[in-house]
């Protein structure tokens, strides 16, 4: 009896690690017992097809966001939206195997996808960024979540760097942070941890990653301020890259992401704000002309003499509360 008590615990402890946290790898009959373990919470991971110096894969930077999810998501379960490539990739399209939507494509696939996640349950959508051209799009994104209601809420995760982290970065790493960029030291070195076979340390020296600064422009923001010191696409050392820097960025960002996951999981406040925001939006008159309109009429009762002073300024008050 206690034998069979014991395999009994064993598979039912070993069918709950196994319930996958891809959204493309569960069934149907593990859907429900995702969106309960998840607390309705879907982490987007978006990265991008881009050149990463001569040495570095295309998928880079869905790589890593695909690995933080994967490893945060042992410890904290949540369900991990398949492979998305989609996002504002415009300054590269020079360079080969760089995959550039047109805008408007790339914002209604993004409002489309969480929508669609929403549709299936999701109260919760964190999207997780490996893309370092993406965080103008996505904080634009996240803002105008509060054009219109919706039954879920859009985070969006940033990795948290305290003190005692930003002193091993800067003992560990070689090479200036000012230039250590796109497919430089750190992100090399964090795909030399998550995806060394991916990684072609012999042509990391083939092509320069170093700043022309063929622009001078102080204060001023262009498009094409990026291939002005990039031409290459590159920014940084990938050759001065070592395992143990990625070990240090990738703990970091995956202990962050848990945290994170876990403070998303309890939310309950967010949603219910955002909600409370739209009762208010749409119980309140449209314009300030609405408002004048509604004071005048007020006065007219008043100088009609069907409302005492009073009354009169009483309802006042109320109407410019409402508001
Ligand atoms: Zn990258």
């Amino acid at each position: 009896m206690k034998i069979l008590i014991f395999f009994l615990l064993l598979t039912t402890s070993s069918l709950a690690q196994k319930l996958p946290t891809r959204w493309d790898e569960l069934t149907a009959s593990d859907w429900q017992r995702a969106m309960d373990s998840s607390s309705q919470t879907c982490i987007l991971p978006i990265g991008i097809l881009e050149k990463h110096g001569p040495h570095a894969p295309f998928g880079s930077d869905l790589i890593h966001v695909r690995e933080w999810a994967a490893r945060a998501t042992q410890s904290e379960y949540a369900v991990v939206f398949p492979d998305y490539f989609y996002g504002q990739i415009n300054e590269a399209k020079q360079q080969p195997g760089t995959f550039a939507l047109p805008s408007r494509v790339v914002w209604d696939l993004l409002e489309a996808t969480c929508e669609e996640i929403g549709r299936n349950g999701f109260q919760k959508i964190v999207i997780i960024n490996g893309h370092g051209s993406n965080p103008s799009l996505l904080r634009y994104f996240v803002q105008t979540q509060l054009e219109r209601k919706r039954n879920y809420v859009v985070y969006f995760f940033e990795p948290g760097r305290d003190s005692a982290y930003l002193a091993k970065i800067r003992t560990t790493r070689k090479t200036d942070p000012a230039t250590d960029q796109h497919a430089g030291e750190s992100e090399t070195s964090s795909l030399l941890y998550l995806r060394p076979d991916l990684v072609k340390m012999e042509v990391a020296t083939a092509e320069s990653g170093k700043n022309l600064k063929r622009l001078s422009l102080p204060n001023l923001y262009t498009a094409i301020w990026w291939y002005a010191g990039y031409p290459n696409h590159y920014a940084g050392e990938g050759a001065r890259a070592s395992r143990e820097l990625g070990k240090i960025i990738t703990e970091n960002t995956i202990e962050s992401l848990v945290n994170a996951l876990k403070v998303v999981k309890k939310d309950t406040q967010t949603l219910a704000l955002q909600n409370e925001y739209f009762e208010k939006v749409l119980g309140t008159p449209k314009s300030a002309f609405s408002l004048a309109d509604e004071l005048k009429k007020l006065k007219d009762l008043y100088d009609t003499g069907s409302l005492t002073k009073k009354e009169y300024e009483a309802t006042r008050n109320k109407v410019i509360v409402k508001w």
